[in-house]
């Protein structure tokens, strides 16, 4: 797309300043550090739960093993979630945000506001999620 649009003579600083995904980066961030606290806060709760609820199946430790795979995997894909965050946040404070990574052209503003971590465009997104589906 017009690349020559984007505003040079302005510094990095300034453009992360001026940014409302800086803002909307910043709130994700900190629901994100939230929930993920409040996981690990309730880890024992939820072990209590499931030592009650899985008691009579104590001749099944499978059970056991499933639940605390599940709690590792929502752990992994909010940790996965904050380190997108990161990254956003860097290209921000780089003055590289909002462009696409694949193809560099930039993402529409909706789309960023929607989903400020993300690193496409909604084309090579798209193109991206069905080559990941094929498999
Ligand atoms: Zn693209």
């Amino acid at each position: 797309m017009c690349m020559t649009t984007q505003p040079t003579h302005m510094t990095m600083t300034q453009q992360a300043q001026m940014s409302p995904y800086l803002l909307v980066l910043t709130r994700q961030r900190d629901e994100l550090l939230a929930r993920i606290a409040q996981q690990r806060g309730g880890q024992l709760s939820r072990a209590e739960v499931a030592y009650t609820h899985f008691d009579h199946l104590q001749e099944d430790p499978g059970q056991m093993n499933n639940e605390r795979d599940t709690e590792f995997a929502i752990n992994e894909n909010e940790t996965a979630q904050l380190q997108q965050i990161d990254d956003a946040l860097l290209r921000l404070q780089q003055g590289v945000y909002g462009f696409c990574l694949e193809c560099g052209t930039t993402v529409s503003e909706a789309r960023l506001l929607a989903m400020p971590q993300t690193t496409r465009c909604l084309n090579c997104q798209t193109a991206f999620e069905t080559a990941h589906a094929a498999h």
